[in-house]
């Protein structure tokens, strides 16, 4: 994870935001290679999920709206993590993340771990308590260390369990929830009437405008609405460089089925196509994995998720989670607007608010996926090198042009040609400066695909060099092979 920040920084693809002023938490830019990087990841996402499919329609709605939505939603009331205060350190822990047990030695508790949710914490639990067992001088046997997170305990074990910060018991409070929505004020008066939300999801914009779509009559069940755009979240511990962040991009798609249509059917069709989706953008399918919710884990609205999941440095995690939302949500604004929700299918010749399967995917923390993916360190010819292995559709610059040499007017003007010509239609990198090979490594440190060099046969036959830079093998290819080629790679 470290060498993936310290490459971030140095190549210009993520920095912290307002790092001149020390830094704000839970922020990030994205710098030069990073905005190429993620545009590229919507666009290809927005091509396969939008364009390509004769169901789908797409959608752009505003980031703040009627605050009656939310109410509606249920995120006024219950969009809350529990969280947990250590009154002498001052920090801030998400509950449900801070993990304790009992340590136990021959049924006697002599006292409590905690530790951070991690994928390291048992071990850390386990080395804590044998190490209280030894300061404490106790004989016996030690239990095994059962860890329970904090919203399970008991009230009675608050004052026992120490603060991760300090160590010491007695300074956590009592869990309580805290509501992750941004707050903002519209208008001119700043009373309560006034406050509103920055949207913490997509979806709801989809729901809200469900039947302005219906109503233009381009729809027919089954059918879908995709959105990306901004989210935000006021979470209580941002971390994991971007995989948890208070402001964030979703990639969310709602669609609609008939309320007697085969849901767990169309649920498991939808995972397929995510991974397959992931796949396609240069993920390994051995990186990705299923997670279904246990039936009493699930939220208010979902009759069934299954998050999709990927091995990032610091443990598998959810990175596409697919939920039934069943008709939750329409039924929540047809009764709050009072609007009909309704839709007229002509199959059926029925009428009724359609159910709902929802893959919401975060764009950051695909981001940061591909770049885990990505993120290579071979050797070549006793040099070692990094590059990032971006499948060629997402890379941030798809070719490199070098001329040979810069002092040479012939080759700079046939580089200048071809790379004028390339621009046109990808992104293309121009370098003149330094050795050949030095200008490979950089090209492959930023995950560019392929470089083309223009050298002195070049001006006899009209071929390049054309450089990979996986397997940094090199053949001759003349203008039209190179069109063709990245035509055919680049769909
Ligand atoms: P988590 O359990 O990690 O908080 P969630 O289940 O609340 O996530 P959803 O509400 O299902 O997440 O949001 C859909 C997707 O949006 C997630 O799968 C994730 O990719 C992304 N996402 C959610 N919260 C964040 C965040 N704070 N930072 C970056 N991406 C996020």
């Amino acid at each position: 994870m470290d060498s993936i920040i310290a490459l971030c920084k140095r190549r210009g693809f993520i920095f912290q935001s307002s790092e001149i002023y020390g830094g704000y938490n839970g922020f990030f830019d994205f710098g030069p290679l990073g905005v190429e990087l993620k545009k590229n990841l919507k666009e290809a996402w927005w091509k396969d999920m939008v364009h390509c499919r004769d169901d789908i329609e797409g959608l752009d709605s505003s980031i703040i709206m009627s605050p009656k939505i939310w109410v509606a939603s249920g995120h006024v009331g219950g969009f809350s993590d529990p969280m947990v205060d250590c009154k002498t350190s001052k920090m801030r822990y998400r509950a449900d993340q801070l993990f304790f047990a009992p340590v136990i030695v021959d049924g006697n508790t002599i006292g409590y771990v905690s530790v951070l949710e991690d994928s390291s914490m048992q071990a850390v639990a386990e080395e804590t308590a044998d190490k209280m067992k030894r300061k404490q001088g106790v004989q016996g046997t030690l239990a095994p260390i059962e860890l329970k997170d904090y919203t399970e305990a008991d009230p009675s074990e608050y004052e026992l369990i120490p603060s991760p910060a300090t160590g010491e018991p007695g300074s956590l409070t009592p869990p309580r929830d805290f509501n992750l929505m941004f707050e903002t004020k519209v208008g001119a008066l700043s009373d309560s009437t006034a406050t509103a939300y920055l949207r913490p999801e997509t979806a709801q914009g989809i729901f809200a405008n469900y039947k302005n779509i219906v109503d233009t009559g381009r729809v027919k069940i089954p059918f879908g609405i995709a959105q990306v755009g901004k989210a935000f979240r006021n979470e209580i511990t941002p971390r994991n460089f971007i995989f948890r962040s208070r402001e964030f991009e979703q990639m969310e798609m709602e669609y609609f089925i008939s309320p007697e249509a085969d849901w767990q059917g169309c649920h498991r069709e939808w995972i397929d196509w995510c991974k397959d989706w992931l796949v396609s953008v240069g993920l390994p399918a051995d990186m990705l994995g299923e997670d279904v919710h246990p039936l009493e884990k699930l939220s208010h609205y979902s009759r069934g998720t299954t998050d999709i999941t990927f091995k990032f440095p610091f443990g598998e995690q959810e990175l596409w989670g697919i939920a039934c939302r069943g008709n939750f949500d329409l039924t929540q604004h047809q009764e709050h607007s009072g609007k009909s929700m309704e839709i007229f299918d002509q199959e059926s010749k029925s009428k009724f608010i359609p159910h709902v399967v929802e893959p919401a995917l975060g764009v950051d923390r695909l981001l940061l996926a591909v770049l885990t993916a990505a993120y290579t360190e071979d050797e070549i010819g006793g040099e070692k090198r990094t590059l990032m292995k971006f499948h060629p559709r997402v890379a941030p610059y798809k070719v490199a042009v070098f001329p040979l040499l810069k002092n040479k007017p012939e080759l700079m003007e046939k580089a200048q040609d071809l790379y004028k010509k390339l621009q046109r239609k990808y992104n293309v990198f121009w370098d003149t400066a330094g050795a050949i090979g030095r200008r490979y490594r950089r090209m492959d440190e930023i995950g560019t695909p392929w470089c083309v060099t223009v050298d002195f046969d070049t001006l006899e036959d009209g071929t390049f060099t054309l450089r990979d830079r996986d397997t940094t093998e090199q053949k001759r290819i003349n203008e039209e092979e190179l069109l063709a080629m990245l035509d055919a790679q680049l769909y």
